[in-house]
């Protein structure tokens, strides 16, 4: 016997919620199944997702179903394809031992051939988006005309997405005596108008607070400049080597970008947005919910939907607008009862968003220092030792070649064993951290802390397995700023990234342009990094002029030893889970 039992659930449908793990009902279940399976009136539900709603609603549906009758009897309206799928996954998971039912989800970007020949065999409860529901209706291929239950789900974020006509087309088309069940995360004035309208003296449920954030999500802030935002954001994922999370951002361009500059950068990213085609984003999608993808970059339209429970951190590379959004975003971790960091990054400016968003979540924003080199450092080479020693060896199959091994090891004693197995990974990380500065605070601190005579000098993601040398580095810069006859000072031209120097009052000409290029097709990235202490401490080499292309490299430098590329890595990190690479 099962709690669930006590909400009046069949045991065919408890066997099944068992078997999905479902130990005890959620806040919301406990109240929302109950209310539904007992009593015909309408129900406006406080509801953020992570909480349990699919269930809450859905349950009770399934639970009265008529299985003789295979015409629609429940119709659940979804902002998004992925999260009408979801909700019949989930229903269909549910109703596993029970025979003769039937769940379709009805969405636009497929075939509606397809869905109309399904619809027609009999389907007891239809998931649909607004768009393809209403058409399906226009086409008299669905009827509403007897269903008995209407669910609502997400309904603020129906009509933030402009399905205000539709919801109306579809309300219109069902009957009076449908129960009408609406879930939403917040309640704008749209919504209490949909509320109002459709719904006769609904009764009010939340699932724990209105409008606050889940329980388990402590909430975080990285205070640093607009230029500094992504070098931060790098650091954030490089102190979380086990990092499984979304990050959002503002606009289409916004979220390519960053996903673009983090695969250049050997993460293990992908990008979801709505320039994606549908079988684009269900590839993204399918990689991300398997872990064979640690970040995904992602508007909060597209990452709507999105079923995924064990979220380690949301990013808020740039805050939303609204509040609201800001809820819903960080509502994606701490699911399940799991605890869940979400982040904001922000610029001094944008301080005053907080506040609105602190009274939403009626939490503070805890301010954190975003880490230094050292401290991101110590965390990566803990972590590979912490694997080096959990790994499980597999004896039969290496121990063929263990002989061999161990003579090409002969004459290394333990210490310098692992300080070269240390190396073989870890190089590149200590090279690429070596210098790196602070990134907290305000543009004021950029570049001008680092610059201790008239240039700034960069890192540059690109270096010669890129084929580049200082001459060429010399063109790419020539090619990509405004400012004619700068100087260019020290140039180190390593393996797989480089540094350059050039004239501080022209900062800002690279960040923006030469970080806007391309070379030999590959994005370039370029950051303000802290002087080496060989170049700031020793004679300056004369400098280059814009257009004279007479550089050094420093190739063969200690940090160009071994160490692979990001690149090569970031395919090898296909497989599950496995090495995000940074340079
Ligand atoms: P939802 O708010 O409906 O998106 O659900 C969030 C996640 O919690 C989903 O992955 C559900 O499978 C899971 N879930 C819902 N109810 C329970 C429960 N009673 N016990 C454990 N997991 C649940």
């Amino acid at each position: 016997m099962s709690i669930f039992n006590d909400l009046g659930l069949n045991q065919a449908i408890v066997d099944a919620l068992v078997d999905l793990g479902y130990q005890e009902p959620t806040h919301i279940q406990k109240i929302a199944i109950p209310q539904i399976i007992s009593s015909k009136d309408d129900l406006k539900a406080f509801a953020q997702t992570g909480t349990g709603k699919t269930a809450a609603f859905s349950l009770p549906i399934l639970e009265q179903v008529d299985l003789a009758n295979k015409s629609t009897q429940a119709i659940i309206l979804s902002p998004t394809r992925e999260l009408a799928i979801q909700i019949a996954k989930n229903i269909d998971e549910f109703a596993k031992n029970i025979k003769g039912f039937n769940v379709l989800a009805v969405y636009g970007g497929a075939k509606i051939d397809e869905q109309i020949s399904k619809l027609k065999r009999g389907v007891q409860i239809v998931v649909g988006t607004p768009g393809r529901t209403v058409d399906l209706i226009k086409r008299r291929r669905l009827d509403l005309k007897s269903i008995q239950w209407l669910v609502l789900d997400e309904a603020d974020e129906m009509l933030n997405m402009g399905f205000k006509d539709e919801l109306d087309q579809i309300l219109e088309a069902t009957p009076q005596s449908k129960q009408t069940l609406l879930f939403s995360a917040t309640f704008p004035r749209e919504v209490e108008a949909i509320a109002r309208n459709y719904m006769k003296n609904p009764v009010e449920i939340t699932a724990g607070k209105k409008n606050v954030g889940a329980d388990k999500v402590s909430h975080e802030c990285y205070m640093v400049s607009d230029r500094n935002r992504y070098p931060a954001l790098k650091r954030i994922a490089d102190i979380n080597p086990n990092i499984y999370s979304i990050i959002f951002c503002r606009t289409r361009r916004e979220t390519k970008e960053i996903a673009d500059k983090l695969i250049a950068d050997g993460y293990n990213a992908d990008a979801l947005h709505g320039d994606l085609s549908q079988a684009q984003r269900d590839m993204v999608m399918q990689k991300f919910r398997s872990k064979h993808l640690q970040i995904l970059v992602a508007t909060d339209v597209a990452a709507r939907g999105l079923d995924v429970n064990d979220l380690t951190h949301v990013i808020n590379y740039k805050l939303p607008d609204q509040a609201e959004n800001y809820t819903h975003r960080s509502g994606r971790t701490g699911r399940a009862g799991k605890e869940g960091i979400s982040i904001a990054l922000i610029t001094p400016k944008e301080k005053g968003k907080l506040r609105p968003i602190e009274r939403k979540i009626n939490k503070k924003f805890e301010f954190k220092q975003v880490p230094n080199g050292k401290e991101i450092c110590q965390k990566q080479l803990y972590t590979l030792i912490d694997k080096v020693h959990d790994i499980e060896v597999n004896e039969k199959e290496i121990k063929d070649f263990l002989p061999d091994v161990y003579t090409k090891l002969e004459g290394l004693d333990r210490e310098q064993l692992i300080q070269r197995f240390v190396s073989l990974e870890f190089n590149q990380f200590l090279a690429y951290y070596e210098n790196a500065g602070d990134l907290n605070g305000s543009d004021s601190n950029d570049g001008k802390k680092f610059d201790d005579e008239n240039f700034t000098r960069f890192y540059i993601n690109i270096g010669k397995m890129d084929d580049l040398n200082p001459a060429k580095l010399i063109g790419l810069i020539n090619d990509n700023i405004k400012k004619q006859n700068v100087e260019i000072g020290q140039i180190e031209i390593l393996k797989s990234f480089s540094f350059f120097e050039i004239d501080k009052n022209s900062t800002d000409d690279i960040l923006e342009n030469l970080g806007n290029s391309n070379f030999n097709g590959r994005s370039v990235i370029v950051e303000v990094t802290k002087k080496s202490k060989r170049s700031s401490g020793g004679r300056r080499k004369k400098p280059f002029n814009k257009f004279k292309s007479n550089g050094e490299s420093r190739g063969g430098d200690r940090r160009d030893r071994k160490g692979s590329s990001s690149r090569n890595d970031n395919r090898r990190g296909e497989s599950k889970n496995s090495g995000r690479r940074r340079r």
